[in-house]
């Protein structure tokens, strides 16, 4: 694990460390961040110290525990906190981890006590040393939430819709919410793919980022169950391969239930009737997962939740931003739900805005948007490998896509038998280590001449 953050950190965490000293500067008095999901959380997580006082403001009316809401369609669904992830937000609330697993929250090793079915290639069982914490996503935004909400300084406010920021021509001075005005230094813009920010510049006359797609047609369906017995492996993932472009979740999560999460992409959707949603989980399912599955107690009905494509907004090639407005989390960056990666993305965001804040408010927008496009990079290059790994799904595939995707399937089936292959790859998808890494001299020269 990483240092904690010192000072400012305290109030974040029952059990505060003494981590790196972390020099703030005070920016303004009132710091606004729209949406009050993972991203606006952990985006006023970054705020403060910098601003007197962040206000978090949300249309939903936020629970007070774990329980699901209207606004987070995608909180039914199974969602994973990548090790890279996991590292950030114990670093941001010092002893999060502890308080989850004192909850009931399972935590596993992750290479031991999983099975990881990757381009069909069952992945050899190693001690990468790698634990995850596996709870569902109003579990992880609830306690979030509430850690966020404790800090005197930060205020959450819910049932209010945002309806648009106050502009005077040349800065952001505000927001105008369905309860009134609110005055602000900086507005966040954390409200999701919906992308706001770019309708409201081109509004008033900003150039507006250039959108990147890649067009997956998935549909998740998910329900809780509880097996009969335990299932052997705390985590159980298969991903899709060409051919069979679905896979499917099966994880312990807290209160004695399992998340059951059914994939398919490229059209390929899972159904919703009873009957016919086993019959698809078969196809990918290995016979003693969806023996499990199919004899386990359903706590919920079966949901269904549509993803057409993965969305990119290019705001740091921007030549210009209206002063006092950042865009954040989902609203810069929508990824392909498959490979975990939104929150970790976003928790990594909040690490660059508060070294950006440290560095002072001049050109925030514009240094924020390259670093959060230095984050994202890597990330999105991953996402849309994996993806264009599969022929079903449309795009254009230049010959470094098709070597490098070779070259991945090939690292696949060699990580079925070599732990020090499956200990990069799991390191490189926990977005621990950069996608270069896959290509060290230790693991090329197993993946290109180890047995395949
Ligand atoms: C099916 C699915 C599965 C996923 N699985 C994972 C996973 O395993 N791991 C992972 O890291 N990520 C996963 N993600 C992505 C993850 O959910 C997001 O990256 C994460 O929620 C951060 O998004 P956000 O906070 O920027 O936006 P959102 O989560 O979309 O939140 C937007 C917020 O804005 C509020 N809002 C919207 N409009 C208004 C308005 N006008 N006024 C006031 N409030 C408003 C909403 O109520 C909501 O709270 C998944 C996504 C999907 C769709």
């Amino acid at each position: 694990m990483l240092d904690t953050p010192g000072s400012a950190g305290a109030a974040f965490g029952e059990k505060p460390r003494v981590g790196p000293v972390c020099h703030l500067r005070t920016m303004g008095t009132h710091a606004v961040v729209l949406g009050g999901s993972m991203g606006g959380l952990l985006a006023a997580r970054a705020l403060v110290g910098h601003y007197e006082r962040v206000t978090v403001v949300d249309r939903d009316a936020l629970p007070a525990g774990a329980d699901h809401r209207k606004g987070v369609p995608q909180g039914k669904h199974f969602h994973t906190v990548l090790l890279r992830g996991a590292q950030a937000l114990e670093q941001m609330f010092p002893g999060l981890v502890d308080e989850f697993v004192a909850e009931g929250v399972p935590r596993s090793n992750f290479t031991l006590e999983a099975t990881f079915v990757l381009n069909g290639q069952r992945m050899i069982r190693t001690d990468t040393g790698a634990t995850a914490i596996q709870l569902t996503r109003p579990m992880l935004e609830g306690t979030i939430r509430s850690r966020v909400a404790s800090h005197p300084g930060v205020k959450v406010v819910d049932g209010q819709e945002v309806l648009e920021p106050v502009f005077d021509g040349r800065r952001v001075t505000g927001v105008r919410t369905s309860a009134g005005l609110l005055e602000a230094d900086l507005v966040v813009d954390a409200l999701g793919r919906s992308g706001r920010s770019r309708k409201w510049m081109a509004e008033w006359g900003f150039p507006v980022p250039a959108e990147d797609t890649i067009e997956i047609d998935t549909m998740y369906v998910s329900r809780l169950v509880r097996p009969k017995v335990p299932f052997r492996d705390k985590l159980t993932l298969v991903g899709p391969i060409p051919g069979r472009p679905n896979g499917f979740a099966y994880a312990a999560q807290e209160g004695d239930r399992w998340m059951l999460t059914v994939v398919g992409m490229a059209g390929d959707h899972p159904p919703t009737d009873e009957d016919a949603f086993l019959e698809f989980l078969r196809r990918s399912a290995p016979p003693d997962v969806f023996e499990s599955i199919a004899s386990a107690e359903p706590l919920t009905e079966l949901r269904a939740h549509r993803f057409p494509a993965s969305l990119r907004r290019r705001y740091e090639q921007l030549n210009r931003y209206p002063e006092g407005l950042l865009a954040f989390g989902d609203a810069v960056c929508s990824f392909n739900p498959i490979y975990g990666q939104g929150m970790t993305v976003a928790a990594m965001e909040a690490e660059a805005l508060r070294k950006c804040l440290s560095e002072g408010e001049h050109d925030l927008a514009r240094r924020f948007f390259r670093a959060a496009a230095k984050i994202i990079d890597p990330v999105w290059q991953l996402n849309a490998g994996g993806d264009l790994a599969l022929p079903e799904i449309p795009g254009r595939r230049p010959l470094s896509t098709r070597l490098v995707n070779r070259y991945v399937s090939r690292l696949q089936k060699v990580a079925g038998h070599d732990p020090v292959v499956a200990t990069a790859f799991v390191r490189t998808i926990g977005l621990l280590n950069p996608p270069s890494s896959m290509f060290a001299p230790r693991v090329l020269a197993r993946v290109l001449f180890g047995r395949a």
